[in-house]
């Protein structure tokens, strides 16, 4: 199926739903890392803050949420 890398925007074929592409995978990674790491500092930020505490786009943490690699507890996480 085709694919589209949720942080290069790369088109890539791939036999399972994959979010990231081969070359974002280590960056992939480290973000899953800093957002975890910031909602255990900040357990009740929003997707916006999040984005803005880490420098990165709302739209981005939203995939995470979208893709099951983030589940949000007590429904604090709010969309956008
Ligand atoms: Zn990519």
């Amino acid at each position: 199926m085709l694919c589209t890398c949720k942080h290069c925007y790369k088109s890539f074929m791939s036999r399972t739903y994959t979010s990231v592409c081969e070359d974002c995978k280590e960056i992939d990674r480290e973000i899953f890392e800093k957002i975890k790491d910031y909602l255990t500092r900040y357990p009740n930020s929003n997707a916006m803050q999040v984005a803005e505490g880490l420098g990165i786009r709302a739209s981005l943490v939203l995939r995470y949420i979208d893709d099951g690699d983030l589940v949000i507890s007590k429904g604090h996480f709010e969309s956008l």
